[in-house]
């Protein structure tokens, strides 16, 4: 059985309403799907795995370029305090059903845009949680071998928005959470107090987010605005006047655009604390 790959524009998909076209993208919907993709492209291929492009700034893919998404792993499943989920659940939906099921553990992260695998990938987190707290098992596909594995917290690694899972290779199709049993409305007062502060804090326009990693736990954005840079564009791309930490499409802007001001920002945040940031975002395509 082969799966058919679409052309698709990233701009269509990705929160920041910008991006190049990737010319093979595709869709699995389960795992009998994934490994039958694995053994046709693997060989002659560059695999990359994207969830919700939330955190990802796509320049665009070539011919050779295989884009393999989440989007098709969907299903929860709630056994006790143990909630496995597929990769490609969103996490405000993930949270969302443990709020349902009285189970807390996932209030701070309920408003991060994006799927399980990809915040379980770059151990996303908000206030002082990250989802490395609550994961007990991730369940892998390597796109190299075709091989399965399960790994534990343990194994994985995880610090400040790193895992060790490896890029691009180890496929997330599963993720298993221990939550803890609490009232659902205690849950729901928290999650709701966790959007209002975001509300205050994250600009409206569409971005990917924080573009940088902190440095010894000062936010980037702190530096850039120190800089004089809110409010610095490059064409539609401009440091967002809310929150200098994030980029944002003021309407029209490209992702080559996005990569200059994130570029000009590493520049300039080099130059007052003396070392080079490291991105949060991840680029796709272009010349990589
Ligand atoms: C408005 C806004 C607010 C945000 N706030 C936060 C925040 O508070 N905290 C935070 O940490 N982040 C935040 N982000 C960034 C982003 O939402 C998170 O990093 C999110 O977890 C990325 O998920 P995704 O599915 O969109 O990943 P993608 O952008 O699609 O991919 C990100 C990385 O994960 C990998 N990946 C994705 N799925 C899989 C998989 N199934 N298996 C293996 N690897 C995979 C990709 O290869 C890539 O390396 C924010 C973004 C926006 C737009």
């Amino acid at each position: 059985m082969s799966i058919k790959s679409v052309t698709v524009s990233a701009a269509e998909i990705s929160t920041l309403g910008s991006g190049g076209m990737i010319q093979k993208a595709v869709f699995p919907k389960n795992m009998t799907e994934l490994v039958s993709l694995q053994r046709t492209y693997s060989v002659s291929n560059r695999l990359y795995i994207a969830g919700g492009l939330s955190n990802t700034l796509v320049l665009g893919t070539g011919e050779r370029d295989v884009v393999i998404f989440s989007d098709g792993f969907k299903g929860i499943r709630v056994r006790d305090d143990i909630v496995s989920v597929l990769a490609g659940e969103k996490m405000t939906h993930v949270a969302e059903v443990a709020r349902i099921c009285g189970l807390s553990g996932l209030e701070d992260l309920c408003a991060i845009p994006g799927t399980i695998g990809g915040a379980v990938s770059g151990n996303a987190g908000c206030m002082d949680s990250s989802i490395s707290d609550v994961v007990e098992s991730v369940k892998l596909f390597h796109l190299d071998d075709g091989q399965t594995e399960i790994l534990s917290a343990e194994e994985i690694a995880f610090r400040y928005r790193y895992s060790n899972l490896r890029k691009n290779v180890d496929f997330i199709t599963e993720v298993s959470l221990r939550l803890i049993a609490d009232d659902s409305a205690k849950i729901a007062a928290r999650m709701s107090k966790v959007r209002n502060k975001r509300k205050e804090t994250i600009p409206l326009q569409r971005s990917l987010g924080s573009v940088f990693k902190r440095i010894e736990g000062v936010s980037c954005g702190y530096y850039l605005d120190v800089a004089g840079y809110k409010g610095k564009n490059v064409g539609g791309m401009q440091v967002s006047e809310k929150h200098a930490g994030i980029i944002v499409n003021t309407g029209g802007g490209t992702p080559e655009e996005y990569l200059e001001l994130m570029t000009d920002c590493e520049k300039i945040i080099q130059k007052t604390v003396g070392k080079k940031p490291e991105r949060e975002v991840i680029v796709l395509g272009g010349d990589l």
